[in-house]
């Protein structure tokens, strides 16, 4: 079976070719542009692999809810020429071929359920910590939806004393993405995060934000496990702390054997980078049904 797989992001579309196994033959990248731009460009990239399903992970919010009339459309994004743009419909309907569109994050999180270090577990919490935060959930074995889709890049968190930056979310301020996302870092100290890779208060902090979204998540979902990708979490100093704060911020009110051995039970994603684009293909093996 040759399927298709689209990882759409705000920068860049990937795409790829592979099948039910997981085995990716071929990808290419082009930059986002204007959909008059990039959609044609896709489409003649996926009619000419001949493929059967095509998966789609796509930057949010986007309605996932299946059976809905705007399925697969992009809502309001700050990515003004995709806002309220038919993106499955319309590679669905150039296609001819069964389509399934779910957010990258939970694109990301099948994933890693599916080829990755999450095999076999079906409560599994992915997020991405970069640009922004977002966060794909998985309970009972499926990706939750529910209203729109989980938004958990942007829970309250409670600010460090220690803390005079006022936050990057325009909406919220000081939720977790506007505290702890990449830009919200070089806003905070003035310098790109690589820049204060040796700073160690600046991953102590870092990591209390991330500690506290951790036990926020692990009190209201129960996850078997908790992935951290994204741009920030490539600063390896971050993982220990954020183990070790997590811990205490649950303050020993939960004891199992995952949380005695947080070390596998936090991770960093198994599949070098490419969860999201085998999330979208096990989409496209989903769709095909
Ligand atoms: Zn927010």
């Amino acid at each position: 079976m040759i399927l298709g797989a689209l990882e759409a992001g705000g920068t860049k579309m990937v795409m790829a070719v592979g099948n039910e196994e997981g085995e990716i033959f071929e990808r290419k990248s082009i930059p986002t542009e204007t959909p008059e731009k990039t959609i044609p460009a896709m489409i003649d990239y996926f009619r000419e692999k001949r493929i059967e399903a095509l998966g789609i992970g796509a930057f949010g919010p986007v309605d996932v809810r299946e059976g809905s009339k705007t399925y697969g459309r992009i809502l309001d994004t700050p990515k003004i020429a995709w806002r309220q743009y038919d993106l499955g419909k319309n590679l669905q309907e150039a296609l001819q071929v069964p389509v399934k569109v779910d957010t990258d994050v939970n694109a990301s999180c099948l994933g890693e359920m599916t080829f990755g270090d999450a095999k076999g577990l079906k409560n599994v919490i992915y997020i991405t910590i970069g640009t922004g935060i977002g966060a794909g959930v998985a309970v009972n074995g499926g990706l939750i939806h529910g209203m729109l889709h989980p938004e958990a890049g942007h829970i309250l968190l409670r600010k460090s004393p220690k803390d005079s930056y006022e936050g990057k979310c325009p909406y919220h301020k000081t939720c977790f993405e506007g505290l702890a996302s990449g830009p919200a870092i070089e806003e905070r100290y003035g310098k790109k995060a690589w820049e204060l890779a040796e700073d160690k208060e600046v991953w102590e902090l870092e990591a209390d934000y991330i500690a506290q979204a951790m036990a926020n998540y692990i009190l209201a979902f129960s996850p078997e496990r908790i992935i951290l990708g994204g741009g920030v979490m490539h600063q390896t100093q971050l993982l220990p702390i954020v183990h070790e704060k997590t811990l205490d911020y649950l303050a020993g009110y939960l004891n199992t054997p995952q949380l005695t051995n947080i070390e596998s039970y936090i991770t960093l994603p198994s599949l070098e980078d490419n969860q999201g684009i085998l999330g979208a293909l096990q989409l496209a093996v989903m769709a095909k049904g």
